[in-house]
């Protein structure tokens, strides 16, 4: 049995959980869930927000499923999520975006993967103050980081059968940074001559996505423009509600949506469970349990396109409605 760690978060995080864990277990998949909590609840009896036995746990198992932390502002506590992805080395952070049955979008047949470097990049932190009128950000980029997460998105299209993969610059700007960004991406891609490389402007590439996002197929890039772009691809399927995101390191990975906790909806039963359980089928698949994983993909398909849905993408379900639609079409 596998024993994979759980983070129920906080926010909507413990309905959309639940109903994960449901719908899994209906599918006749025995997990056995290390359960730790994280984020604000834990600050008071544990000083913070991710205490190391989180940390543990999941180098322990080497696989967790994330839902949202909220992570409290001003209050000192650096990012639950940055944390994670730092403490952890979980370099990739992967955002497949393909649209859903039943699920109205503007184009038909996206199918894009976002590949985004996790590291470095204007998110390296590292900032300074010049004067009251002036502040520098740095933006990191090593070759080191650029090469291992280009071979990331190759090997990804080797094994996911893609055909493609483009990098993501403004190289004719930023000629060092994203110049090294780009021969790192050229130097790797010379390894797969069997997928076509390609590049492309990152502004050319928001307008094309605008314009007819099925021209592509796995995109990488750097780290600020990948949590760009990949919020545009999550806006192309139907938004956030059913945005599966996972990041992805040497030895550890951790599956969670792309949302947050959304606050504004807490309690309510009318989450979606759609991002969280794509992001449960990615992490099945990254098991290698693709039976489970395509069985349960099926059965969330085949609600979707009977209409059922959650009122964020246009139903009138419950989150425990929803749920046992799904559970019912995996029988
Ligand atoms: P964070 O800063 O924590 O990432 P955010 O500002 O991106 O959060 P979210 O918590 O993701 O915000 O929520 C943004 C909006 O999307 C909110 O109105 C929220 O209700 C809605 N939303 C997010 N996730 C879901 C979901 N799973 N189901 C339904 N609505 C959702």
């Amino acid at each position: 049995m596998h024993t994979i760690t759980l983070i129920n978060g906080d926010g909507i995080g413990p309905e959309i959980s639940e109903s994960v864990q449901k719908i899994i277990a209906a599918s006749g998949l025995e997990i056995n869930w290390d359960i730790q909590t994280a984020g604000a609840d834990v600050i008071e009896s544990e000083g913070v927000p991710l205490p190391d036995r989180v940390l543990e746990s999941i180098k322990r198992n080497k696989v967790a499923l994330k839902a949202p932390v909220t992570t409290p502002i001003g209050k000192g506590f650096r990012s639950v999520n940055v944390q994670l992805r730092k403490a952890l080395d979980l370099y990739a952070n992967l955002r497949p975006c393909k649209n859903l049955p039943g699920v109205e979008t503007r184009f038909k047949d996206v199918d894009i993967v976002v590949v985004r470097e996790n590291t470095e990049d204007l998110y390296a932190g590292v900032e300074e103050k010049i004067d009251e009128d002036t502040a520098h950000s740095i933006k990191i980029i090593t070759r080191k980081a650029s090469e291992r997460i280009c071979k990331f998105a190759f090997e990804y299209a080797i094994k996911n059968n893609r055909h493609e993969v483009c990098a993501v610059s403004k190289a004719n700007i930023m000629k060092l940074s994203d110049g090294l960004f780009l021969e790192s991406f050229r130097n790797v891609a010379k390894d797969y001559p069997q997928i076509t490389s390609k590049e492309i402007l990152v502004d050319n590439l928001c307008m094309q996505l605008v314009q007819d996002p099925t021209r592509f197929d796995v995109l990488v890039l750097p780290n600020l423009y990948g949590d760009i772009v990949s919020d545009l691809t999550a806006g192309l399927i139907g938004g956030l509600g059913v945005a599966q995101g996972a990041n992805i390191g040497l030895d550890c990975a951790v599956f969670e949506p792309v949302h947050g906790s959304a606050p504004d909806i807490k309690g309510q039963n009318k989450a979606n469970p759609t991002a969280l359980l794509l992001s449960a089928i990615e992490m099945l698949k990254y098991i290698n349990e693709y039976t489970y994983a395509e069985k349960i993909e099926k059965a969330l398909f085949k609600t979707l396109s009977q209409g059922h849905k959650t009122a964020d993408i246009g139903g009138n379900l419950t989150t425990t409605e929803f749920t046992n639609k799904i559970i019912e079409n995996l029988l």
